[in-house]
């Protein structure tokens, strides 16, 4: 296989050299105290990232994992769930509760639309008997980042939980899980916590514990329960390597600063975003304030294929962008700017756009330093 490529696709993403160097370690015994050592003092340090005092569980499994365990060990036939939809993977949280015979009542919004916290009240008042609500934090498939703490706000003075799948933030955004009142939050390890794919966490509140006590949920590998009773928070192997990885990765982040971290992406995504206005380009997200810290997606311009967009510039440049989903297949790009990216990646991603662009037929004008090497 050809190795050299520059992923930008929002997750997996490129790890880091040290995380891998890390995950080449001899395996332990997973059951021995010095494994569970480690293990555990990982899950305490992924507090610090969910901004929680909540249990939190490292689960192995792909982030869906994590929105699996939440909504099967709350979740029972007939029970009543508002599903918040404005992308694909508030949709995928849909079709999780439709899977465990919930009562889905979708609150659906046109993919890249705001949520509004207004909507997600009246829902809420009009059926009392609504037991959890789910979003998504940052709907990768639109480069929408959700207004978790407003909707908190609503949701903490009901009797409902709030689920939110942050699988494209963590890491990468700030995100309160105490503050605005997420009872579980699911996420994963390939995006911003700068880990290959493979493991997933979750945390859970207090208020999400009472109803999981009281629910018959309908699984075995997932069941919350066994992960809190469980003497290493973990009843099944733990993925081991991964968790050497982990922990390396949360030394890269600790060492950049937490915070610094967070505001590390802020700035990868902003100048995402004005270069790709610079050329003319339009995001995607109806309003620029909602727009995504960790992916940005861009509208393709009229009379551009965006399947060919995304193709040149695999073939030419070795950059791997995403295309859209579903019904915006061929319609928008997604950047991810996730983990250890820096600006050296954005740089010549964006510079690779302009000239693929360029050879598509886009009219723009390539800055000097480009022009003889787009004629190569
Ligand atoms: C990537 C992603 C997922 C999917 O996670 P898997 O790790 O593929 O199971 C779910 N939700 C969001 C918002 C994502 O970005």
């Amino acid at each position: 296989m050809n190795e050299d490529f520059l992923l930008m696709i929002p997750g997996p993403i490129p790890v880091h050299p040290r995380v891998f160097r890390a995950m080449s370690m001899k395996i332990m015994p997973h059951r021995g105290d010095e494994f569970n050592k480690l293990f555990m003092e990982q899950s305490e340090r992924m507090k610090k990232i969910f901004k929680t005092k909540n249990d939190v569980f490292i689960i192995a499994g792909s982030g869906t994992a994590a929105m699996d365990a939440a909504i099967a060990n709350i979740v029972q036939p007939g029970d009543k769930v508002l599903c918040i939809t404005s992308g694909k993977f508030g949709e995928r949280f849909r079709d999780i509760v439709k899977a465990y015979k919930g009562a889905v009542i979708e609150l659906k919004y046109d993919w890249g639309m705001p949520i509004k916290a207004e909507d997600v009240k009246k829902a809420l008042e009009k059926d009392p008997a609504i037991k959890a609500v789910t979003m998504v934090h940052n709907e990768t498939s639109t480069g929408v980042r959700n207004p978790v703490a407003d909707i908190g706000k609503i949701v903490k003075g009901t009797k409902a939980l709030l689920v939110v799948d942050t699988i494209s933030s963590l890491g990468g955004d700030n995100i309160e899980v105490d503050n605005w009142g997420v009872d579980l939050c699911a996420s994963g390890s390939q995006k911003c916590i700068g880990l290959p794919p493979g493991m997933s966490f979750i945390s859970v509140s207090q208020k999400a514990w009472d109803v999981i006590e009281k629910t018959d949920g309908t699984c075995y590998y997932l069941n919350l329960k066994k992960y809190k009773n469980n003497k290493y928070k973990a009843p099944y192997t733990q993925p081991v390597s991964m968790a050497y990885g982990l922990k390396e990765a949360l030394d890269i982040i600790d060492e950049c600063g937490f915070e610094n971290w967070i505001k590390k992406h802020e700035k990868m995504a902003k100048a995402t975003r004005e270069a790709a206005k610079s050329i003319g380009l339009s995001l995607f997200p109806h309003d620029e304030k909602t727009c995504s810290n960790t992916v940005t997606s861009i509208k393709v311009p009229e009379g551009i294929d965006g399947q060919e967009l995304v193709k040149v510039m695999r073939e030419k440049h070795g950059i791997i962008i995403a295309g859209g989903q579903d019904h915006l297949k061929g319609k928008i790009i997604r950047i991810g700017h996730m983990g250890s990216v820096t600006e050296k990646e954005i740089i010549v991603t964006m510079a690779c756009l302009q000239m693929s662009l360029k050879d598509l037929g886009y009219n723009t004008e390539l800055p000097s330093i480009l022009t003889p090497i787009w004629k190569i």
